[in-house]
C-alpha cells in the first residue's frame, strides 16, 4: 500500500540531560491499535467515542492473583468488592462470581448489591451515612454494620432494644500507620483509646453482637508496611476483647487502598515500575497477623475490600482528537473528545496515553486538554507525543478505578461502556446518555413553560 506521507513541521528540541533513560520521557514507542486482539477503531466505530472498554478477563485475572497471594499465607481469606470503586452491575457481577463478598458505604449501593443478588449476609455496610432506614434494612438481613461513630452506636443499641433483634457489628477503627496525613475522620481512633472505649460499650451492653474489627487506612497507600501496623493494631484490639470477655471476634478487616498500576502526579518514575505488588501487600499483612500475640481458638477471617488495585487496570478509555493548536508561548495543545468530567482520576493521576494508529518517530511536549468549555479540563498537563491529526484516535489505560463512578454529567453527556468477554465477545453494560434520561427529571413550572423572543 502506497499513501502519501503526511508533512509534519520540523521542531526544535531541547536536549534534557537529567532524564532517567538515553531516551528521554518519550512516553511511547508503539501505538496500541487493538485491545485483547479487537481493532481500537473498529470498537469505536461500534459504539462512538469516547469509550470506556473493561476486560473481563483482566478483571479475574487479577482477582484470582490477589487471592493467591492472600490464601497462600493465610488459611481464612475473603475478597468483598468495593462498590464505590466500579458499581457498574456487570463488573461486581465479576467479582461476585468470582467469589467477592459486597463492600457498600451508602444506602443506594446497599440496594444495588442486594439487586445484584448478594445475600445480605455477605454485604458489608460501611460509611458515615447509615439512615435509620437503611440501619434496619441492614439488622433484618443480617448485614455486618461497620460502625463510623457513637450516635451510630447508640442509634443501633436503641434499634436493637425496639425490634428485638441483635445486630451484627464491626467497629471502624482509625490509627496512626507512619503515613501522613492520617485518615482519622472515619471510625475511632487506636492510639487515643476511642476505638477500646466503643468495644467496651459495645461489650457492656450486650445488644449488639461483636463479630469483627475493621479499618481502610487510606487509598493508594505505597506503603505495605503500614497494612503490617495497622492489621498489629486490630490484632491487639481482638486481644484484649479475647481477655477481657473471653469473646472471639470473627474476623478482621484491612479494608482497601492498595495502590494500582497508576502513577501519580509529580511522580519521578512510572507506577508500573515502583508501586508495590499485592504480594508485598498480602505479606506484610498476614506476618504481622500470625506474628501477633493474638491467639483464637479458631484464627479469624482475613477480610479485604480492595477496590482499585483490582480493576484499574482492566479498564481504558477511548477517545478521539478534535483539534491541535499552539498556546500564545508556542506551545503545543491537543484537544480531545474526553474531558475531566468522565476521567476525574486525571485530576489525580498521569494517565498513560497512546496513539491508537502509527505515528513518526518525532514527539513534542503536549498539554491534552478535553472537550469541555472549562479552564480545569486539562487530561495532562504535559505529555510528549508524536504529532496527531485531527480524527486520530487515543487509548488512555488504567481508567478503571472510581471514573465509572465519579464521573459527572457536565456539558456533554456520557458515553457508553463496553465489556470484552474472555471469549472476546463485546456487550454494552453501560449505555450512553441521552438528553431524554436527563429531561426525565426536570420539570418545569407551567408560568415558566412557554416565552417568545
Ligand atoms: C473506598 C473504600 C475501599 C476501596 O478502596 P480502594 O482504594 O479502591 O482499594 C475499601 N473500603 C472502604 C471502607 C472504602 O471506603
Amino acid at each position: 500500500m502506497t499513501t502519501k506521507k503526511r508533512y509534519e513541521r520540523p521542531i526544535i528540541k531541547r536536549l534534557e540531560s537529567n532524564m532517567p533513560n538515553k531516551f528521554g520521557s518519550r512516553t511511547e514507542f508503539q501505538p496500541v491499535t487493538q485491545l485483547e486482539d479487537i481493532a481500537v477503531k473498529e470498537l469505536i466505530d461500534a459504539y462512538g467515542s469516547p469509550l470506556f472498554v473493561i476486560s473481563e478477563k483482566k478483571i479475574r485475572k487479577n482477582f484470582r492473583a490477589a487471592k493467591q497471594a492472600f490464601e497462600t499465607r493465610y488459611p481464612k481469606v475473603q475478597f468483598a468488592w468495593s462498590y464505590k470503586t466500579n458499581y457498574l452491575n456487570a463488573v461486581c457481577n465479576v467479582f461476585h462470581q468470582e467469589g467477592s463478598w459486597a463492600e457498600v458505604v451508602s444506602g443506594f449501593e446497599y440496594d444495588k448489591a442486594l439487586r445484584n443478588g448478594v445475600d445480605g449476609s455477605k454485604i458489608i455496610f460501611n460509611g458515615p451515612d447509615k439512615s435509620e432506614a437503611d440501619l434496619k434494612k441492614a439488622i433484618t438481613n443480617n448485614s455486618l454494620i461497620h460502625i463510623d461513630h457513637l450516635d451510630e452506636l447508640y442509634a443501633l443499641q436503641e434499634i436493637a432494644k425496639s425490634t428485638k433483634q441483635r445486630p451484627k457489628v464491626a467497629i471502624r477503627v482509625n490509627m496512626d500507620t507512619g503515613v501522613y496525613p492520617m485518615w482519622d475522620r472515619f471510625g475511632f481512633n487506636f492510639e487515643n483509646g476511642q476505638a477500646w472505649d466503643a468495644l467496651n460499650k459495645i461489650m457492656f451492653t450486650g445488644t449488639l453482637e461483636l463479630v469483627g474489627l475493621h479499618t481502610h487506612i487510606g487509598t493508594f497507600m505505597l506503603s505495605p508496611n503500614a497494612y503490617a501496623v495497622a492489621a498489629s493494631k486490630l490484632a491487639v484490639l481482638a486481644q484484649k476483647v479475647q481477655q477481657k470477655y473471653g469473646h472471639e471476634i470473627r474476623y478482621i478487616d484491612l479494608g482497601g487502598g492498595f495502590a494500582s498500576r497508576n502513577t501519580l502526579k509529580g511522580s519521578y518514575l512510572p507506577g508500573i515500575d515502583t508501586n508495590p505488588a499485592i504480594d508485598d501487600y498480602a505479606e506484610a499483612i498476614t506476618s504481622a497477623l500470625i506474628n501477633s500475640e493474638y491467639r483464637p481458638k479458631t484464627p479469624p477471617m482475613l477480610i479485604l475490600e480492595t477496590g482499585r488495585a483490582l480493576i484499574d487496570d482492566a479498564a481504558w478509555l477511548l477517545g478521539t482528537v478534535i483539534a491541535n493548536k499552539r498556546l500564545s508561548d508556542g506551545k503545543r495543545t491537543t484537544i480531545v473528545d474526553f474531558g475531566v468530567n468522565i476521567l476525574f482520576t486525571s485530576f489525580w493521576y498521569d494517565h498513560r496515553v497512546s496513539p491508537a494508529q502509527p505515528f513518526t518517530s518525532y514527539t513534542e511536549d503536549t498539554v491534552m486538554y478535553g472537550p469541555l468549555c472549562m479552564n480545569i479540563d486539562v487530561i495532562r498537563e504535559n505529555i510528549s507525543l508524536p504529532l496527531l491529526h485531527k480524527g486520530d484516535h487515543l487509548v488512555v489505560h488504567t481508567v478503571g478505578a472510581y471514573n465509572m463512578t465519579q464521573w459527572m454529567q457536565f456539558i456533554t453527556l456520557r458515553p457508553k461502556v463496553v465489556m470484552i468477554s474472555p471469549e472476546g465477545k463485546i456487550s454494552v453494560i453501560r449505555n450512553n446518555e441521552k438528553l431524554e434520561n436527563l429531561l426525565d427529571l426536570e420539570q418545569v413550572p407551567p408560568h415558566l413553560a412557554n416565552f417568545e423572543l
